[in-house]
């Protein structure tokens, strides 16, 4: 099988000289926070199958929900008609989000979830007859999934922003610093005048671009894909300001971080701060189907009325927009939310993650240690100069392969290390992992 694989599938992130060796690994199940090898080994999903999983995989609840929607109405197109899974699902989000998202709209996966908020911002800005606004803010080195609108307002080379720049959006870029208050062993000298002048460099950015801007788009709090950087809540907040300041639509990617991943359910409740658009994914249905949201607030819905000859309409729909199995299953995975006590837990794994990146921040090979929520990250550095590996990758993808041959699944982002296990991850487990990885670096 695995010869038939080689010959005939074309994985992701895979045609490099690194993996040459490697073939992939078969995956038989998966049980609760474990993916069950083909081997019979047992591997702790320590970063929730590309942060999807939620609750575990394979919880029966989800499992039962699919199958018993499936069974009466598999999909539907979603243009012209509707069904209760869609309902049930915006009903059950809704009073989670901020009050001023009161429309959703439904796509397939994160990237999917980005490009409709970025057509809708610019749309909608020139439906209030703001022509001018023909470009995006976004944070430096951030990502918001690979097709091309979404490259176009991301900045990471190896999702090749570089060689599709002349096919992507213009985009200005705002750089801000990260958190020292996340890390275990905190440097905070100078941080209040820091994190001063960034507040003054987000006003500077926006004097010199906010009139071109249709809309700004950030993840909250932390770049995920961007090396898990942790930025200040303050920094969000101005974002906020300076976007209502000048006209600028503020999207925020929730894609990574929803659905309690840094301790709340949003991470941008942590600042206090309601976006015009947001984007949600991954966690939606708990990792068990791909399904995405962009939620809209009515002024901006608003802006897509008119007559059929208006060209007004958003013109924008997938083949599975809603698709109904999905939604059920977001249903019960929000079910979860308010029957079991989901946050509890992942703030019992947040405290579990503390310790366990207090114990990491000890080796002579990690600097850098913090954590957000259930999130926990380090750099890892060379022990004998305490500098960056010679090669980040081949580092990090060689202890991905050790991790994994000691029931640990890692992938480390270049010379960032981190764990972000399924909220129901036992806290046993977590110390186990980061003994593991002592054992290993
Ligand atoms: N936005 C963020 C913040 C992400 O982390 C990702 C995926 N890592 C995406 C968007 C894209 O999501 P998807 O891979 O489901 O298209």
């Amino acid at each position: 099988r695995l010869a038939f694989d080689r010959a005939h599938l074309w994985h992701p992130f895979t045609q490099m000289k690194i993996h040459e060796a490697d073939p992939p690994v078969p995956v038989v199940g998966g049980e609760g926070c474990d993916l069950l090898l083909a081997n019979g080994e047992r591997v702790l999903d320590g970063i929730s199958s590309w942060w999807t999983c939620l609750h575990g995989h394979g919880h029966p609840r989800l499992v039962s929900a699919l199958e018993r929607q499936a069974a009466r109405l598999d999909h539907v197109m979603f243009a012209g008609f509707t069904h209760e899974p869609a309902l049930e699902l915006v009903a059950r989000l809704r009073p989670k989000l901020p009050a001023n998202l009161t429309r959703a709209f439904f796509s397939d996966d994160g990237s999917t979830a980005v490009e409709v908020a970025l057509k809708m911002a610019f749309q909608a800005q020139l439906q209030r007859g703001q022509r001018g606004r023909d470009r995006f803010g976004a944070l430096r080195g951030g990502y918001h999934g690979d097709t091309l609108g979404a490259v176009g307002v991301g900045e990471l080379e190896n999702f090749m922003t570089g060689l599709f720049r002349p096919l992507l959006l213009a985009c200005e870029r705002l750089e801000v610093p990260e958190d020292p208050r996340r890390e275990i062993q905190p440097d905070l000298t100078g941080w209040p005048e820091r994190l001063a002048s960034a507040r003054q460099e987000v006003r500077a950015f926006f004097a010199a671009h906010g009139d071109r801007l249709a809309a700004f788009i950030a993840e909250p709090l932390i770049q995920c894909a961007g090396g898990m950087r942790m930025w200040p809540p303050e920094l969000l907040q101005e974002l906020r300001a300076q976007c209502d300041g000048h006209g600028v639509y503020l999207i925020l990617d929730e894609v990574a971080t929803g659905f309690g991943r840094t301790g709340t359910f949003l991470a941008s409740e942590q600042a206090g701060v309601a976006p015009d658009l947001l984007c949600l994914s991954k966690g939606l249905t708990g990792g068990t189907l791909p399904l995405s949201l962009t939620w809209a607030t009515e002024e901006i819905y608003g802006h897509f009325w008119g007559e059929p000859a208006s060209g007004r309409a958003f013109l924008h729909g997938h083949s599975y927009t809603g698709n109904a199995t999905a939604c059920a299953v977001a249903c019960a995975s929000l079910a979860l939310f308010d029957e079991e006590p989901v946050l509890a837990r992942a703030a019992a794994l947040h405290e579990a993650m503390q310790a366990a990146f207090t114990d990491l921040s000890a080796h002579p090979a990690v600097r850098q240690a913090r954590v957000l929520g259930t999130i926990g990250a380090c750099r890892l550095v060379d022990p004998t100069t305490g500098e960056a590996h010679a090669s980040d990758d081949r580092f990090g993808w060689h202890l991905h392969r050790r991790a994994l041959d000691h029931g640990l699944l890692v992938r480390p982002i270049g010379d960032c290390l981190y764990l972000l296990p399924p909220l129901s991850t036992p806290p046993a487990r977590i110390r186990d992992a980061a003994e593991t990885l002592l054992d290993l670096l």
